[in-house]
């Protein structure tokens, strides 16, 4: 009968929404014999309430005794430890604590503890010595607690991505950029309308998420459940601050929400969150500053320490939250209809035991004839966590694209490629922590803009591994202007020295500020960026210093040795002296808590330098410049080159903060600083306050333009190189328009930019004292029409 049915274009099963859940259900009908189709309204999947959560497999200690919650959790959690190996999963158990912080809290442990074991988990009581003891760098301030051995830590998107891929290598079928309009069931079976045509199938699986009761309504006619988004922020410390704590330190749970947690990722950070607030809108997870130091303040009042740990990155999430107590899963017989709705904070742990759940309900009835394949497939998800091998371990990795997270150029290319490759900057982030870093995307953003649109990286190139020396006498780690200068004097006093650098050129910083005046204390004369660098280059050259690019310095080993990792694998290089010359850069706005979409969403200065002048990329064209102190003025300078034309500049203060004569130099260098001091102008940027300043501030974000710079990547293989991609446009003959502008207003008069395009701004950042603002999230370009090559 299957056979016949996929002969005749009918499913067995389709599955709407690929989200954690559908995922699951997808990959258990599949392996209960059924052809399955998964239609996701995104571009790629994991687009919805599963993008963002705590990642943490939770036991269900602390859910509704006798619920369907309960026992998914519990399946769930059972069946997640039994796989996990065979699909190549992380897992760090490290258990709990539920720690009360005052007498009252302490009062109702007992009770949870009691509601533990009617779970069938088995608390640990914990008096505070030996609470301390565990974690010794907790508040003084805490009363009792108890342990929960079995909670664990996972990767919120490989678990996802792995129970879909093996439902596709055992046949099911997947299309995104597919919204399920409108169903009609015919007694037999379901035709569904979609925005990429008709499909048809015995049986509907409802794995919505946050718009499960919307698409109920489609298919039913009214809808027997009600999503309420709850929302939940988070901040993510850098990776020190992972070894301040080893358990998931959870607060005393309330009716609504399991409170504030801290833990550790499995990518080595730590997390503070979430909140809980509840909204009406089901898509924007906007983030609020106030809200966001509210939880760093939460986190140092229950690990002090944290303090002292730098922010590297911040995310909201939304939970599908139904109202009700527990989950509604509920099969309508008659209709072959089944609605997998309000999985609202533990989807991620039940996934596998509601997907069980949902096979139990139609087995023997729409299931009957499904016969589960003799050999099910084992495919396994590349591993991301620190715990296990990386890319960079082995070799012919083609280079680290992410410095921050050492993701390699295989492995972006190969989240790329095949039946479930990135279809969007988001899926490929979630698939490889490529942007997810400290630096939030200030180095690969434009790698990550050539790869996506299938044009040659010639800056990243690969490289075969240098021949690496086994020794120096002093290995310089970095080849910035300071790494350089101190070669070069070393060399220069025949020192044996050996530089290393992790970017394909030497030079640093310098490199991408294409601007004067550098060079006037080193060589008497004005230079630009690039022609300093060159020079400290050549300087350290001709005294003697070997420079090696493209080797990644990955850990300082006693001795002193070095490892490093290049294309050609990891290696190890003895030093009788190490220089640690790896600079500074500028915080990123996540360490600000400025939300907004990233990489491409909103930029600091640095950013936007690198990715115009060392890749002649545009990533926006009507940007609103944040601040107004000199370097603002060097960023509208950048702009103006690339052919990019800010909506405004935005100062908090009554007037600009770059001193006026610094001003008129910054103004003499272009029309567009100069109009700063012109707040009715319209040609250039406008320095605004207040409700001008939101009202760009919506420009920018796209409600003026296509404006998704997390949204769809173009299809890999039909990727035009000239076209834009979800990260910028390339900029063609802009470098000449740079060049002009450097000449002076004159010269400049007669080169106006082309008609600018209709592709949406970004924020643009700059100035660690501005107050923090949120764009929300910028407007969804449609996704309809053909679906992502590969596709059906
Ligand atoms: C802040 C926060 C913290 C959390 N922490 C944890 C945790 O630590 N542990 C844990 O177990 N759980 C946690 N959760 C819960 C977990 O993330 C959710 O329960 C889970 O992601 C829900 O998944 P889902 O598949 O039901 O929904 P979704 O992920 O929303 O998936 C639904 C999919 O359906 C698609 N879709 C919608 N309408 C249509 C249509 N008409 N046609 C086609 N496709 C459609 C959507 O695009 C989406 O991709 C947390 C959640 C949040 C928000």
């Amino acid at each position: 009968m299957t056979e016949r049915a996929t002969q005749d274009g009918l499913h067995d099963a389709i599955v709407i929404g690929a989200g954690v859940v559908g995922c699951a259900i997808a990959r258990r009908l599949a392996l209960e014999g059924a052809r399955v189709l998964v239609l996701e309204k995104a571009a790629d999947i994991l687009d919805g309430a599963s993008k963002g959560n705590s990642a943490i497999l939770h036991t269900g200690f602390d859910a509704p005794p006798g619920s369907l919650e309960q026992a998914c959790i519990a399946a769930g959690h059972a069946e997640y430890l039994d796989i996990r190996e065979r699909l190549g999963l992380p897992l760090i158990r490290c258990g709990a604590l539920v720690i009360a912080w005052n007498e009252e809290e302490a009062a109702r442990l007992p009770a949870l503890m009691a509601q533990a074991r009617a779970n069938g988990v088995e608390p640990e009581p914990l008096t505070r010595a030996e609470l301390l003891a565990r974690e010794p760098g907790l508040a003084p301030g805490l009363v009792a607690a108890f342990r929960i051995p079995g909670e664990s830590l996972i990767d919120p998107w490989s678990a996802p991505l792995a129970y879909l891929m093996q439902a596709v290598a055992n046949g099911a079928q997947l299309m995104r950029s597919c919204e399920v309009l409108s169903g009609v069931f015919d007694g037999e079976a379901w035709r569904i309308g979609t925005t990429r045509g008709p499909v048809a199938g015995r049986l509907v699986v409802n794995a919505a998420g946050l718009h499960g009761d919307i698409l109920e309504a489609r298919l039913l006619g009214q809808a027997g459940f009600r999503i309420r988004p709850r929302k939940g922020q988070f901040v993510v410390y850098d990776k020190t601050a992972a070894r301040l704590v080893s358990h998931i330190l959870l607060p005393v749970p309330t009716e609504v929400t399991k409170g504030v947690v801290v833990c550790r990722t499995v990518f080595g950070n730590l997390l503070v969150g979430p909140t809980a607030e509840d909204q009406e809108d089901r898509e924007s997870a906007a983030l609020v500053p106030e809200t966001l130091a509210a939880l760093r303040r939460r986190g140092e009042a229950i690990l002090p320490a944290l303090a002292a740990e730098p922010v590297t990155a911040i995310y909201a999430g939304l939970r599908p939250a139904s109202g009700q107590k527990d989950y509604h899963i509920r099969l309508h017989e008659g209709r072959n209809y089944v609605a997998v709705g309000g999985i609202r904070s533990t989807g991620l742990s039940a996934a596998l035991g509601i997907a069980r759940h949902v096979a139990d309900l139609v087995a023997g009835r729409i299931g009957a004839g499904w016969t589960p394949p003799a050999d099910p497939l084992w495919p396994q998800v590349p591993n991301l966590t620190e715990g296990l091998p990386r890319d960079w371990q082995r070799p012919g990795h083609g280079g680290i694209l992410c410095h921050c997270e050492l993701v390699t150029r295989r492995e972006v290319e190969a989240a790329l490629e095949g039946p479930l490759g990135a279809r969007s900057l988001g899926g490929l982030k979630r698939r490889t922590r490529v942007t997810m870093g400290r630096c939030q995307g200030f180095y690969c953003s434009a790698a990550l803009a050539a790869l996506t649109r299938g044009a040659s990286i010639s800056r990243w190139e690969s490289r075969s591994m240098p021949d690496l020396p086994a020794h120096a006498a002093v290995v310089v780690v970095g080849a910035g202007p300071a790494g350089l200068a101190a070669a070069a004097l070393l060399a220069g006093q025949g020192v044996d020295v050996l530089v290393l650098e992790r970017e394909a050129e030497a030079g640093g910083i310098p490199r991408h500020c294409a601007h004067s005046p550098y060079g006037l204390r080193e060589w008497g004369r004005l230079l630009t960026g690039p022609a300093h660098a060159r020079r400290l280059t050549r300087a350290a050259q001709e005294a003697g210093a070997r420079i090696l690019t493209g080797v990644t310095v990955t850990a300082l080993l006693p001795g002193p040795r070095l490892a490093v990792t290049a294309d050609g694998g990891p290696g190890e290089i003895a030093a009788d002296q190490v220089l640690l010359a790896t600079g500074a850069r500028e915080t990123s706005r996540a360490a600000r808590l400025i939300g907004g979409t990233k990489p491409g969403g909103v930029l600091n200065t640095g950013a936007l330098q690198g990715l115009v002048h060392l890749d002649g990329l545009r990533p926006f064209r009507r940007p609103v410049v944040v601040g107004t102190e000199l370097v603002a003025f060097s960023a509208l300078l950048t702009c103006r080159g690339a052919g990019i034309r800010p909506v405004a500049m935005i100062e908090e203060g009554p007037r600009p903060v770059a001193r006026p004569p610094r001003r008129a130099v910054a103004a003499a260098h272009g029309r567009a600083a100069a109009s700063v001091h012109r707040p009715s102008g319209h040609r250039g940027a406008r320095a605004c306050r207040g409700r001008p300043a939101a009202r760009a501030l919506g420009r920018a974000a796209g409600q003026d333009g296509r404006g998704d710079p997390d949204g769809p990547l173009p299809p890999r293989g039909r990727a035009d190189p000239r076209q834009p991609s979800a990260l910028g446009s390339p900029r063609g003959r802009a470098r000449g328009g740079r060049i002009r502008a450097l000449l002076g207003p004159g010269l400049l008069r007669c080169w106006q930019p082309p008609a600018y395009g209709r592709d949406g701004g970004a924020l643009l950042v700059r100035g660690a004292r501005r107050r923090p603002c949120d764009p929300g999230r910028p407007r969804r370009a449609a996704a309809r029409g053909a679906g992502p090559a590969g596709e059906p």
